[in-house]
């Protein structure tokens, strides 16, 4: 069971999850996966960057109102009997976390491993306080870091790859014999240890790939992610307000939202279970009664409906690599993703001439001289645009494959609200189609997509 951080968001949610795990727990074995609590992934990025840019007076202020938060919390989680021990846990790491701020504050530097090791507080300081919740409702907790657990993965920090064999094989041995003993492991998501010891993250929304690997490792039953919504939904809530929950989500298709759906749901969460055909359910911590979503590797029966959900990508950009001598030039295309892949540039999506790349707008910039720097004045490439305000639009459904005129129909319906379609693409699996808009009309194209296929009806 994963929870996520708007499940843990406060010490009534806190509380709330340890009853979900209590519940589910007799009869049971378990194994918790926790993130860090509500956005405080986000604040400690926030911290790293101020005290990067030497604003010492902003920095202290997040980092202590942060600290003063997560004590609060653990001072009415734990209650008389083990208050005291979280207490000092949770001061602990404070105080580990104030250090590490404050180096960052004199060398005015912030590696990507850094990054990561100032990243991996939030589910270091949650995952005690939650195990703690836990122990208050009878269960026997175990905190672990996801290290401790086993997950051992490459030193690419920001996104580490976990060498899966050897991290499988320890998970196995140190959780099996916890749940032997009838113990409740409760492991941070999200991060794990290089091969060399240090800190590392699986990336953003890493959670739901350590259950994942978790999950896959342990050869669990089913693998359950609560979250704050009732499930996988035709489209974000947040974008379409009569959007609705799908009961029954193919592996294939789930992948293509999770790729495309950037925050619903890790992009490589899904891929330890699939391959071992571990159902994953998404459920609403707040509604634990309700059904959620069953992700599964049967084939959905979409009864005739050919488009499932759509989803967006936000703060993405495009770069055009043009010129009349790359007509008829073999290599350029090569050349140019080999930039791309040196340079740490993760492309999103290419459009048909491979001429046009869409990647993070985070990258843009790089990907602009890197790509300068190796093309220009060679004869081929005569310019290098970029345009920074872009967002992909993926419209999914495995009934889409072999079934003509579904294309149409999207670009007719974006067309109709006047959104203006600047790339295209179809995923390999025929599963997905994707468009690239400007990020102002992306909601608006989602909507206009979900109206097309009424989505927002019920099935017949
Ligand atoms: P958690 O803290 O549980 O990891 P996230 O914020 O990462 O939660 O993901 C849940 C959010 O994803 C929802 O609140 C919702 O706004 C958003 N979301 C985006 N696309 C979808 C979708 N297709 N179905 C459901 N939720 C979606
Ligand atoms: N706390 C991490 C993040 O915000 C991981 C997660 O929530 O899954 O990205
Ligand atoms: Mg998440």
């Amino acid at each position: 069971m994963k929870f996520g951080g708007s499940s843990l968001a406060s010490t009534s949610r806190v509380k709330n999850g340890a009853r979900i795990v209590h519940s589910f727990s007799s009869g049971n074995k378990l194994v918790v996966v926790a993130s860090a609590m509500g956005e405080v992934t986000d604040q400690l990025f926030e911290i790293g960057e101020l005290a990067q840019k030497g604003e010492a007076r902003m920095t202290r202020r997040l980092l202590s109102s942060l600290q003063r938060f997560h004590r609060a919390v653990a001072v009415s989680v734990g209650g008389r009997k083990s208050g005291r021990d979280l207490a000092t846990t949770i001061d602990q790491l404070n105080l580990e976390l104030e250090k590490t701020v404050e180096g960052i504050l004199h060398l005015r530097e912030l590696t990507s491993r850094t990054r990561d090791y100032l990243l991996s507080f939030g589910e270091r300081l949650a995952t005690p306080i939650f195990a703690s919740a836990m122990r208050a409702e009878g269960v026997r907790a175990r905190a672990l870091t996801g290290g401790e657990a086993g997950i051992t993965t490459d030193g690419n920090y920001g996104e580490a790859r976990p060498l899966v064999e050897v991290s499988y094989h320890q998970l196995r041995r140190r959780l099996d014999s916890l749940l032997a003993k009838k113990e409740t492991p409760a492991v941070t998501g999200f991060i794990a240890t290089s091969v060399d010891g240090n800190v590392t993250t699986l990336g953003r929304g890493g959670s739901d790939y350590t259950a994942s690997l978790i999950g896959a490792a342990l050869d669990a039953d089913e693998i359950w992610i609560w979250t704050d919504v009732n499930g996988l939904m035709t489209a974000d809530p947040r974008i379409v307000k009569d959007a609705r929950i799908l009961s029954t989500v193919s592996f294939g298709e789930a992948l293509e939202l999770s790729y495309f759906g950037a925050k619903m749901m890790h992009p490589r969460a899904l891929q330890p279970a699939s391959q071992r055909r571990i159902p994953v359910r998404i459920r609403n911590s707040q509604k634990p009664n309700g059904e959620g979503t069953l992700i599964s590797a049967k084939e959905s029966d979409n009864r005739g409906r050919v488009v499932k959900a759509v989803s967006i990508i936000r703060d993405v950009g495009i770069v055009t690599v043009g010129g009349a001598g790359m007509i008829g030039a073999p290599g350029v295309a090569a050349k140019v993703f080999q930039t791309l892949g040196s340079n740490n540039v993760n492309v999103i999506m290419i459009s048909q001439g491979s001429s046009e790349a869409t990647i993070s707008r985070k990258d843009v910039d790089r990907a602009v001289r890197a790509l300068q720097l190796a093309l220009l004045g060679q004869g081929q490439v005569e310019r290098i645009v970029h345009e920074k305000d872009a967002c992909i639009v993926a419209v999914v459904g495995s009934g889409m494959k072999g079934t003509p005129g579904v294309a149409a129909r999207v670009f007719s319906a974006v067309a109709r609200r006047k959104v203006n379609v600047r790339m295209v693409a179809q995923g390999s699996s025929e599963y997905n189609i994707s468009l690239v808009v400007s990020e102002e009309s992306g909601p608006e194209a989602v909507r206009s997509i979900h109206d097309e296929f009424r989505l927002a009806e019920k099935l017949a």
